[in-house]
């Protein structure tokens, strides 16, 4: 199967999905303590106002998330389900699945976990690029259906050829983890940047909102703008954090479920703002599958706010944070405010 152990070997992404702008300097009372490491297929970068011991803590549990979330790393428990076809689950795993069907449910045809065999089948584990034939896809298609998961007291069951990855909302949901364990600490300040899903916590020590620049997905390294912010989870995906190029043509990790093909909307990136982390990785990913054309779907919710880019140069800002947003110098995009 391509989860196999031997076709696992992902490359480290650059941290460059989002860029933190100002850092935590001056931290008063208590050290500025940061501490840069892999997990999750990604590198993350931490910096605590706080004791080291935070350091330490938050990036044990972001091991710890990893060892039981990733559907790549052979020792975790989504692995082993996707092996087996059916496993018993700590609270963790339990819970993102869990939370993970609500959503699918909420977010019905544009986040489905069950995707994970189009996504191997695509080659996006492996890095061995295919594009499938269409009679392929259209059995793969047949399969994504979140409703296939089974979920009795702490164990998760799956049929046949139905494999889950809980990749776009795992970053998330370590961001609220992270955040609890904060709270529970004498840090006054955070910025963790969780590969891309960026966990805001406290206040800065000069009391200036939080910047964060949004990655450019022409030039990833640099950003075309950002947003002033306070206490919250940003997430972005976008499909320049991993694509393959065939004839001419880009196809990128994110999936529309009722094909099993990689989104081609003409969105190029979308970034979250909300309290809550899974909401954030979820929507990410859900509206980047829906694309500005079905974006009401904000209309009907209050709990997010979002920035879309699409590859008409054209800026989708919702009203929440439509005044919190500064455009790079030089970007000539067109903005648009959205409101509810
Ligand atoms: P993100 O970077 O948060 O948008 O998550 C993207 C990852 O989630 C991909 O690399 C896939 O592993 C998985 N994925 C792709 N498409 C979907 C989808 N429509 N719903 C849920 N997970 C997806
Ligand atoms: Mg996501």
């Amino acid at each position: 199967m391509c989860y196999d152990g031997d076709m696992m070997k992902r490359l480290i992404k650059p941290l460059l999905c989002l860029l933190i702008i100002l850092t935590l300097t001056a931290c008063s009372a208590t050290s500025e303590n940061s501490v840069s490491f892999e997990a999750m297929d990604t590198l993350m970068s931490l910096k605590v106002c706080g004791d080291n011991i935070i350091c330490e803590t938050l990036e044990n549990r972001a091991h710890e998330l990893d060892e039981r979330l990733s559907a790549t790393n052979p020792e975790s428990e989504i692995y082993q389900l996707n092996e087996n076809g059916s496993a018993k689950l700590s609270g963790d795993a339990l819970s993102l699945v869990k939370r993970s069907l609500e959503l699918s449910k909420e977010l019905e045809n544009s986040f489905d976990p069950t995707v994970f065999p189009a996504v191997c089948e695509w080659g996006f584990i492996s890095d061995e690029y295919r594009v499938p034939d269409e009679k392929t896809l259209a059995q793969l298609a047949e399969k994504i259906d979140y409703k296939q998961i089974a979920v009795d007291d702490n164990t998760v069951r799956l049929p046949k050829d139905v494999a889950i990855d809980l990749g776009a909302v795992a970053k998330g949901y370590l961001a609220d983890e992270c955040r609890t364990i904060l709270a529970d600490s004498d840090a006054s300040c955070a910025i963790l940047n969780l590969g891309g899903t960026i966990l805001l916590y406290g206040k800065k020590p000069d009391n200036t909102p939080f910047k964060v620049g949004v990655a450019d997905p022409e030039n990833p390294a640099g950003y075309f703008g950002y947003l002033a912010c306070g206490e919250g989870v940003v997430a972005t995906s976008g499909g320049y954090e991993r694509y393959f190029e065939e004839g001419g043509k880009r196809y990128i990790h994110i999936l529309d479920p009722t094909t099993a093909k990689p989104v081609d909307n003409g969105t190029l990136s979308v970034t979250i703002f909300s309290d809550d982390g899974v909401l954030s990785d979820a929507l990410s990913t859900a509206l980047f599958v829906m694309g500005i054309d079905k974006a009401a779907y904000y209309q009907a919710h209050d709990d997010f706010d979002f920035i879309l880019l699409t590859d008409d140069n054209n800026l989708y800002i919702t009203e929440g944070i439509y005044d919190d947003f500064t455009l790079a110098e030089g970007c000539d995009f067109t903005l648009h405010k959205i409101s509810r």
